[in-house]
């Protein structure tokens, strides 16, 4: 019993919004609904801020502004990824929300549909694979809508805005990568106008650019490519004063009321930093700004904002605005602190043969964070991890903050239950149960050991660095992989509080071994083989332990109605396994025996059964799980006194999608 309770404050010390006794608990609604909607091949989700409660009410509206901050950049994103999108989304919302028809016809639903693409998008284009979203409604059906919309209610260019959208010629991706092609010519994003050619742009870069420059400001980063009277290329710059500007107006408005709030004079300098680059659009004060940032690891509160990655500019140059604010997960970082300051018990105790591992080892302690809003090209899909600053100069002379978003991965966990996955492929009801209890607790702990701890483990014998050539990757990701299985079943975890109970590891055993030789193999197309390393590797540990073990009948494949399960009889003995391979890849690592490691992935690791690989991949198919997924973000809204002073900063959770999106274009329209 006495683990379980444990069990369950641990979860809810993740999970729940606590109450920490200042100010008035706030009602929580019983069931806390993860999934939001569910469109086209879209899921939105939304996201808890375990703790926002816990921070003082200084941080507490200093995260409120700069959740202003980020709300207000939205419409520059929207911009960026094409010159039609704004009017665009002013026609299409008042369609949406003027209508008075049958909401059940098929032209409502699928318009219904394409509004919601088109928000998770942040524009016409799809927020992945780039191409134009194709309407299932037909053209009379929005002509009529626009035709019967009240006066000014649409834009002026609403004829040309539908042509955009029937017309598959127009528009068609926003970024196109076909090498061969003017990739600024055919790419439909709004960072150089129309007429604009690759060759032009890359020759005025070339003529601007400094030689030999050790360390080079991010060309391009904050500029839109257009033609001046003189008919040459000109960069305009995203700054106050000129492109994007009323936008910029309200970012640094709510930068400069969250830096009388900053946690110390180091994050006050950051935001001003910020404000000055946003003033003057100085590319030299952005790096400024970015190592200030970087070196910052006292502040709890953090934040980014501004144009930050480049993937939506074929020549990747140009950064897409985006902001996310989060503060530290102080309970999370913990553990990756605690398995850090025990680095060389682990080394010393490891099954690993003594003379490859390390004398002295040193654990290296990443980030946990929460997120408090996600926005711009952040929202609504999201990474799960930040590694910032892009400017490798900047990386290397002042290091770069690497953090995983846990509140955003335990949304992705809890919405998972439910799906219909674990029915489908988890063999019975006990080890269902299982993995609902303790399967997010312990993947976030075999990631904390693996990188942590496995990728710095074991030393190598000289000039074996490079030795395992192209399985090189595959096996390094064993090497830590097993480092965090083994260890993971270990009394010490119990022992240093990171896990509370002696069978929760089998959790991780369990889904380890499923996803190794069954379910991840749904990510690859009928007849090709295993080739990225994080699958090879998984692969390698689950088919070699199902074949090390077959005389225990430690693994077992069952077959039941022509479906095939995972049963694990012996998880000590797997524990025992992965021991013994452990020390196997690390003799084949630290000697370099590229024959060994060869062998090893090419029997285990590469080849997948055609038929089982069909039983999975058709398995998969019936269970309509969506491949993209994304969220909506909570609302704060600011309790004031009477002579309007902040008292608290209240959080939402009940915002739908669709009513987040119509807030958020009637609220934070700072260019239409
Ligand atoms: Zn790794």
């Amino acid at each position: 019993m006495k683990k379980i309770i444990i069990a369950t404050a641990m979860a809810s010390m993740l999970m729940a919004p606590s109450c920490t006794g200042k100010g008035e608990a706030t009602a929580e609604p019983q069931a806390f609904d993860y999934n939001v909607d569910r469109f086209a091949d879209i899921q939105v989700l939304r996201y808890k801020v375990p703790e926002f409660d816990s921070l003082s009410l200084n941080q507490k509206i200093l995260v409120y502004y700069l959740t202003e901050a980020a709300l207000w950049g939205r419409d520059i994103l929207w911009d960026q990824n094409n010159r039609h999108n704004l009017d665009m989304r002013q026609l299409l919302e008042a369609v949406y929300t003027n209508y008075d028809g049958d909401k059940e016809s098929a032209d409502f639903k699928a318009f219904d549909t394409y509004m919601k693409q088109v928000w998770f998008g942040n524009g016409i284009h799809h927020h992945y694979s780039t191409d134009k979203f194709t309407p299932a409604f037909s053209r009379s059906f929005l002509e009529e809508r626009i035709a019967a919309l009240p006066a000014n209610a649409a834009p002026a260019n609403a004829a040309e805005l539908v042509d955009v959208i029937f017309n598959p010629a127009l528009e068609a991706k926003r970024v196109n990568q076909a090498a061969g092609q003017d990739l600024v010519a055919t790419s439909a994003n709004n960072m150089y106008a129309p007429g604009v050619t690759q060759e032009e742009v890359e020759a005025y870069f070339a003529s601007i650019r400094k030689p030999n420059d050790s360390t080079p400001i991010s060309y391009g980063l904050n500029t839109r490519i257009d033609r001046g009277p003189d008919g040459k290329i000109r960069e305009t710059t995203y700054k106050i004063g000129g492109l994007y500007s009323k936008a910029i107006e309200k970012i640094v408005e709510n930068l400069d009321s969250a830096s009388h709030y900053a946690e110390n004079d180091a994050q006050r300098q950051i935001i001003n930093s910020l404000i000055d680059y946003y003033r003057t659009g100085d590319l030299a004060t952005f790096d400024k700004y970015s190592i200030e940032w970087a070196e910052d690891t006292l502040s709890q509160v953090d934040f980014i904002n501004g144009f930050i990655e480049t993937y939506g500019d074929p020549l990747g140059m140009t950064g897409t605005w985006e902001s996310i604010v989060n503060f530290k997960n102080i309970p999370a970082s913990k553990r990756t602190e605690t398995l850090s300051a025990d680095a060389q018990w682990f080394e010393d105790n490891s099954p690993v043969d003594k003379q490859f591992k390390k004398e002295k080892v040193k654990g290296v302690s990443a980030k946990v964070i929460t997120a408090a809003i996600l926005a711009g090209d952040a929202y609504p899909a999201t990474p799960i991890g930040i590694n910032l600053p892009n400017a490798n100069w900047i990386r290397a002379a002042h290091g770069s903050k690497s953090v995983t978003i846990e509140n955003i991965t335990q949304a992705y966990d809890e919405a998972s239950h439910g799906n219909g996955f674990n029915e489908e492929f988890v063999i019975d009801e006990p080890t269902r149960e299982l993995l609902n209890k303790y399967l997010f607790v312990t993947d976030n702990l075999h990631t904390d050991l693996h990188e942590c701890l496995g990728h710095g483990s074991g030393r190598l014998m000289p000039g074996k660095e490079d030795a395992l050539k192209e399985h090189g990757s595959a096996i390094e990701e064993a090497r830590a992989d097993l480092f965090a299985l083994y260890y993971l079943a270990d009394p010490k975890m119990l022992e240093i509080g990171l896990l509370d109970n002696p069978d929760a590891y089998k959790a991780e055993y369990y889904k380890y071994i499923l996803n190794g030789m069954l379910t991840q193999l749904q990510r690859i197309e009928p007849g090709k083989e295993v080739e990225e390393a994080h699958m090879r590797n998984r692969k390698l540990i689950a088919e070699w332990a199902y074949e090390h073990g077959k005389d225990n009948n430690v693994i077992e494949l069952v077959n039941r109605d022509g479906k095939t399960f995972i049963k694990i009889n012996d998880y000590e003995a797997l524990r025992g396994l992965f021991g013994e391979l452990l020390a196997e890849i690390q003799r084949i690592r630290s000697t370099g025996d590229y024959e060994a490691g060869r062998a090893m992935i090419e029997k285990y690791a590469v080849k997948i059964d055609p038929a089982l690989h069909k039983e999975v991949l058709d398995r998969y198919a019936t269970l309509d799980i969506a491949p993209y997924k994304g969220f909506v973000n909570p609302v704060y809204t600011p309790v004031r006194d009477n002579e309007g002073r902040i008292t608290d900063i209240k959080v939402d959770y009940t915002e739908g999608y669709a009513d987040q999106m119509l807030r958020y274009g009637r609220d934070y329209h700072a260019l239409k």
